[in-house]
């Protein structure tokens, strides 16, 4: 288990307010949190980092390597957003996001699905959503092995070193008559799912369930998925006995989630499944007004909302800060402060439950501004 688990009460914490309403998101996020967590006696001491599309246009840079092994001291980051309509879309998203995901060898993308009171959902229904998604964020069809031939011949090469391995060697392929086509390798790891599936048992028995369900499609791709599935199973099997398993084909599970969308709790993912599902979770729990996130490793972890930058809203006040706070909260219960998480969760749920319809953010209908929305919350606390 990553968490952060002790007796401690000071915590430092990294910031990257980033760009658009990522400022006016994460102010709101951190006076709350620093409400929840001073209820528990806790201290956070943010440290806040300028990067970003207006830092990258001052200054041309983009992430230095010195803020990155500084960052690394600090006890967890708080990300709000990154990019804006004048910076070619990729370059900020690989040179900070995606460089800090694979610097810090953030394994585990968390995205939560819960309900929440008056906020709309495509699909009613009596049951509310609790559910969590824990989908591998290093490896599967993400590796960068591939690449899009003209001529009929193809050679992609590959020398990375990852915290648990190296992997070098190239793909070559030829392919007649010649013709234009594309190949990516995907791979899966003993080393990448044994701990994916160790992180996704840890959060069953935290959450107080006793299954986890394994996202799969061994039945078409078995060599990729299902190792994946297989070297799960063994894992929930010999390391957690109070635990059972279920394997659900993706197709399936889509089919099932638009049906009944409170049907699941703990679903394992590989990556691309659990990129395509975790989205799929957060429009059926109402979409990124309540999406958080968290890329969670054994070194630096950053939890940041779904939504992006939102640049049209910008400094209009019309920013809902919701998912950024449950974002905190995530970051609470990391650092092993439960009791703050769950102050910032039902404040969020008191507050949204309570609130006139105009007391609410624009987003779920309302009239209420970012920092209205922030204080009500704390209100709650
Ligand atoms: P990115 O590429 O950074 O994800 P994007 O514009 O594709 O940017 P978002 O920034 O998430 O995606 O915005 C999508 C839409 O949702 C925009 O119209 C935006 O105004 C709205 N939106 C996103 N986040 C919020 C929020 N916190 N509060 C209110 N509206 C939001």
């Amino acid at each position: 288990m990553t968490d952060i688990k002790s007796d401690r009460k000071k915590f430092s914490i990294a910031v990257i307010q980033g760009d658009g309403i990522g400022p006016e998101v994460i102010g709101e996020t951190r006076a709350i949190a620093d409400a929840a967590a001073s209820k528990e006696g806790a201290l956070l001491e943010w440290v806040d980092y300028p990067f970003g599309a207006s830092y990258y246009l001052r200054t041309g840079d983009i992430l230095p390597e010195s803020a990155i092994r500084e960052m690394g001291k600090h006890d967890a980051m708080l990300l709000g957003a990154i990019g804006d309509p004048s910076v070619k879309p990729g370059i900020l998203e690989q040179g900070i996001l995606l460089k800090l995901r694979f610097v810090f060898d953030q394994y585990v993308n968390l995205r939560p699905a819960v309900s929440f009171p008056n906020v709309p959902v495509p699909v009613p229904s009596p049951e509310k959503m609790d559910s969590v998604v824990i989908r591998e964020n290093t490896e599967d069809i993400y590796m960068g092995l591939g690449d899009i031939s003209t001529d009929g011949t193809l050679d992609s090469s590959m020398d990375i070193d990852r915290g648990g391995y190296s992997l070098r060697g190239s793909l070559n392929l030829t392919i007649t008559p010649g013709m234009g086509f594309a190949a990516q390798v995907a791979l899966n790891t003993r080393h990448g799912v044994e701990r994916i599936a160790r992180y996704a048992c840890d959060t069953a028995r935290r959450r107080g369930e006793d299954l986890v369900t394994i996202v799969t499609k061994s039945n078409a791709v078995p060599a990729l998925y299902g190792f994946f599935e297989d070297t799960a199973k063994r894992i929930i099997e010999s390391e957690y006995p109070d635990l059972k398993w279920s394997a659900v084909n993706v197709d399936a599970l889509c089919y099932h989630l638009v049906r009944r969308p409170a049907a699941y709790g703990v679903l394992l993912c590989p990556n691309l499944f659990g990129d395509i599902v975790s989205d799929l979770q957060a429009g059926l729990a109402g979409g990124l007004g309540t999406a958080a996130g968290g890329n969670i490793g054994d070194g630096l972890s950053m939890f940041e909302p779904v939504h992006g930058s939102a640049p049209d809203i910008a400094g209009t006040g019309r920013a809902n800060p919701i998912a950024a706070v449950l974002s905190g909260a995530l970051l609470l219960r990391h650092l092993g402060l439960d009791g703050a998480a769950i102050g910032v969760e039902g404040a969020v749920r008191r507050y949204l439950e309570t609130a006139p319809e105009r007391a609410r953010p624009f987003e779920f209908g309302g009239s209420a501004s970012c920092g209205q929305v922030g204080e009500a919350i704390i209100k709650n606390i």
